[in-house]
């Protein structure tokens, strides 16, 4: 396991996977470096690539409305991605990307050791949660791991997509919520 500063430097100039022949910017991650509660999203999208943070487009405005419903915010939580750089157009990571960025997510995690930790979306509850898992029907279901509790809601661009599921990500807030009271974690 590497130390924060180690870890994100080899990370800012990462050649693991393609997808670093068309990046701006990595994307590592924001946040309390000891927060309680992490979010993991897919990749980064143009405005992430652009300004190199993670969750500042379109998505990221209505992720931070999502926050501050729990009285979540930037401040308080650390939010990363599956990959740290944008793949062409949107598409989803492949897997061979997925693979060879995902150890500085798993080191991201280890230095963090959140007690929460909320997948944005399906490809991040893929590579997190289970292989088989299908958003529309495990969406707001709770597992304990290590010690950590982990789940799942939709992603933000999909909320934006489709506001009929708004309703059921309200309610998987809700439950964030509650599970942070649960495990008394600081926010
Ligand atoms: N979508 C994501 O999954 N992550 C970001 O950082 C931005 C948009
Ligand atoms: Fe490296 Fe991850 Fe970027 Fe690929 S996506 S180049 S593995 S940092």
């Amino acid at each position: 396991m590497l130390d924060w500063d180690t870890l994100e430097q080899e990370c800012l100039s990462c050649g693991k996977c393609g997808l670093c022949q068309t990046r701006h910017h990595v994307v590592f991650g924001v946040g309390p470096r000891d927060a309680d509660v992490m979010f993991i999203g897919e990749g980064p999208g143009e405005q992430e690539d652009l300004q190199g943070e993670p969750f500042v487009g379109p998505a990221g405005k209505l992720l931070d409305d999502m926050l501050s419903i729990i009285d979540l915010s930037r401040e308080n939580c650390y939010i990363a991605n599956i990959v740290k750089c944008r793949p062409p157009k949107n598409r989803d990571p492949l897997e061979t990307e997925q693979e060879a960025c995902i150890p500085y997510l798993r080191n991201q995690v280890a230095l963090v050791q959140p007690k929460i930790i909320v997948c944005l979306g399906r490809v991040a509850a893929l590579k997190l949660l289970n292989p088989n898992f299908r958003i529309t029907r495990e969406h707001g279901i709770w597992t304990e791991r290590n010690g950590v509790w982990m789940t799942a809601t939709f992603h933000p661009s999909a909320l934006l997509r489709d506001v009929t599921k708004r309703p059921e990500a309200f309610d998987d807030l809700l439950k964030i919520r509650e599970k942070i009271r649960e495990v008394h974690a600081r926010i």
